[in-house]
Order: structure tokens, then C-alpha cells, then sequence
């Protein structure tokens, strides 16, 4: 990949939490990288490592989890002194996490839209002033000119009224315009990398598909890259060019959207697939959609060899309960990690 394509690059990643009841290897392991521009998506279950993979990457992991090994790196493009485009590598895991360059790199560069904006929006601030505060952070302009950018961001996102809206309170909104807010204060300083972590969830239906909607259209105009985490293969066949599947902390697949769908091979994308409603499908066959058999393991004691085999149909006996299964190329851009393409 030329350099100037690779936006993000996590390496061996590592993210453990240290609880009295044992550690939780919630992140094991993990390698990926975004290239600018991309929509990645990123699968699993909940409990697979997903969004603490995100918060790793955004420095922001809650105690008592610390990353305990590899390296995630951005590289930025900026202007050098004769005003030519250089790439410059920011190895994220050597910064302070509540340090200057980390807190402007985060919101500035690489922006979150979170799972459940009540979370995250303060609820005795309107909404314009959470925007404009966070505008305010990163970039030299007054609060006058910061308000009109939150306007001019409300309105990019499809807000009704944003000159109204600006001023109202994150109660007064609904769960879709609360989520519109959310994606604008993450957009409005203009992120190379929008990290959406299961952003529909809390959403019925109609409202999902036109943050869905508004998700793709907003890449597409500002030229950003996604990572989208989400625990639904249908969202991410919307959404997303390629796909990351998790499983118990680690990558157990990866691969473009079409490759993954009509040729899945690792046994739990495969049962991931099964266990969703297609387009057309009758109602009958719907449901004898499967659920994926068994349950996800105790975190504090991982199953030995494939942390999948208690779950997989094809799990061969003195093998994949005793080996780590290797990650292997099956094709072009598509690895897997499992014994049975050795
Ligand atoms: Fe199933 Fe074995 Fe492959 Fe794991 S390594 S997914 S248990 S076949």
C-alpha cells in the first residue's frame, strides 16, 4: 500500500483489564490497518473487543484495563515549510493519553459517535454549546464564528431547523436528532478517521436507516474514513467496503464486503451469517433463522486452543481444543484463523 494511503495501522495490539475476580483479555492480539478514505466494518458479539479496540485507539480505555503491548500509528498528512503534502507517523501508544497532542488528536482527527449519545452529550448543556465548546478546542476562531460552524455542521447532518435545534436541550431532542448532534460535534472539525461504535443500536428501524443513509453520504462528501463497529453483518453490507470479524479478542477474519458474504470461512462469520434475516426471505424461513449455538465463553477463562471450539460444529477433537489456529491467506485480502485452512 503507498504510503500516503495508510491512514491508521494497529499492531499486535494488546488491551487487558485487571479485575480481582482475574484479567480479562478483552483486545489479544490485534492487527489491522485503515487506509484513508475507507469504511471499515468491525464484527462480532458483544464482549468480542470490539469498541475496546476503538477506545484503544482513541487512548480512552477505562480503568482498571491499560494496553499492555503493540503499537497503533497514525499517519497525518500536513503541510511542510515549502508547501509540500508530507506524511507524518504518530506512534498514538507512546502518548500520554490525557496529554496535549493526544487530547488534540482526538476529536480533531479521530472522532467517536458513540453508542447511546445521553452518554455522552452533558444534559445541562444545550447541545449548540457542546458543539461549539468542542469546535472551540481545537480550532482559533471565536465563539461567534464556532456557533455558525455548529449551525452549518446541525444542518450537514440534516437537523430540522438548526438555527432552532442549536439551542435546545439533550432531553428536548429525540433519540435520532440526539444522534444527528452526536455525528456533528464528531464532524465538526473535520476527522480523518470516524469511529461510529454501534451508533444505530439504540434506534428503531426507520431512524437507523437514515443515520445509516446520512453516514455513507457524509464519507462520501468529506472524504473521511469509517470505522464502523456494529454486532449486525446487515448494517456493515450497507455500510462498509471491508470487514474485520472478532471473536474473544482477536481478528478471526477479514476480507472484502463481497467476498465475506458470499464466500465466508471461518465457522462463527459463518454462523454469524446464518443468523440474519435476508432480503425476500419468507417468513417461514425466517424463522428457522439459527442463533449461533452456545454461549460466549467466561472472559476469566478462555477455552484452551480455538476459543471458538465449544461453539464449532466442525471443531476437530485433539486439535483446535489444544492448538492456537494459525491466521492464514485464503485469498486476495482475505485472512482467516482457523485450522482448517492450514
Ligand atoms: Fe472451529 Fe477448529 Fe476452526 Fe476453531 S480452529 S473455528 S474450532 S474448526
Amino acid at each position: 500500500m503507498a504510503t500516503d494511503q495508510l491512514l491508521l495501522e494497529v499492531k499486535d495490539l494488546k488491551t487487558y483489564f485487571f479485575l480481582d475476580e482475574g484479567t480479562v483479555r478483552a483486545v489479544d492480539g490485534v492487527d489491522m490497518v485503515i487506509r484513508r478514505g475507507q469504511a471499515l466494518g468491525v464484527v462480532g458479539e458483544s464482549g468480542c473487543g470490539k469498541s475496546v479496540t476503538a477506545r484503544s485507539i482513541l487512548r480512552i480505555v477505562p480503568r482498571p484495563g491499560r494496553i499492555v503491548q503493540g503499537e497503533i500509528t497514525l499517519h497525518r498528512m500536513r503541510e511542510s515549510k515549502n508547501g509540500r503534502t508530507v506524511t507524518e507517523a504518530v506512534r498514538l501508544t507512546d502518548l500520554d493519553p490525557m496529554g496535549v497532542e493526544m487530547r488534540s488528536i482526538r476529536g480533531a482527527e479521530i472522532a467517536l459517535v458513540p453508542q447511546e449519545p445521553m452518554m455522552s452529550l452533558s444534559p445541562v448543556h444545550t447541545l449548540g454549546n457542546q458543539i461549539i465548546e468542542a469546535i472551540m478546542l481545537h480550532q482559533r476562531v471565536t465563539k461567534a464564528e464556532a456557533r455558525e460552524r455548529a449551525i452549518h455542521m446541525l444542518d450537514l447532518v440534516g437537523m430540522p431547523r438548526p438555527s432552532r435545534t442549536i439551542d435546545r436541550y439533550p432531553h428536548e431532542l429525540s433519540g435520532g436528532m440526539r444522534q444527528r448532534g452526536m455525528i456533528a460535534m464528531a464532524l465538526c472539525c473535520h476527522p480523518s478517521l470516524l469511529i461510529a461504535d454501534e451508533p444505530t443500536t439504540a434506534l428503531d428501524v426507520t431512524t437507523e436507516a437514515q443515520i445509516l443513509k446520512l453516514i455513507r453520504g457524509l464519507r462520501q462528501e468529506l472524504g473521511m474514513a469509517i470505522m464502523y463497529i456494529t454486532h449486525n453483518l446487515g448494517v456493515v453490507a450497507q455500510t462498509t467496503e471491508d470487514v474485520i470479524v472478532m471473536y474473544m479478542g482477536k481478528v478471526v477474519e477479514e476480507a472484502d464486503v463481497d467476498s465475506l458474504f458470499h464466500d465466508p470461512k471461518h465457522p462463527y462469520t459463518r454462523a454469524l451469517l446464518r443468523s440474519i434475516p435476508r432480503l425476500g426471505q419468507r417468513t417461514r424461513e425466517r424463522q428457522r433463522l439459527e442463533s449461533i449455538r452456545g454461549s460466549v465463553p467466561d472472559p476469566y477463562a478462555l477455552p484452551k486452543g480455538c476459543s471458538f471450539h465449544p461453539r464449532c460444529a466442525q471443531a476437530i477433537r485433539g486439535v483446535c481444543d489444544r492448538e492456537e489456529p494459525p491466521y492464514v491467506e485464503v485469498g486476495p485480502a482475505h485472512k482467516v484463523r482457523c485450522v482448517l485452512y492450514r
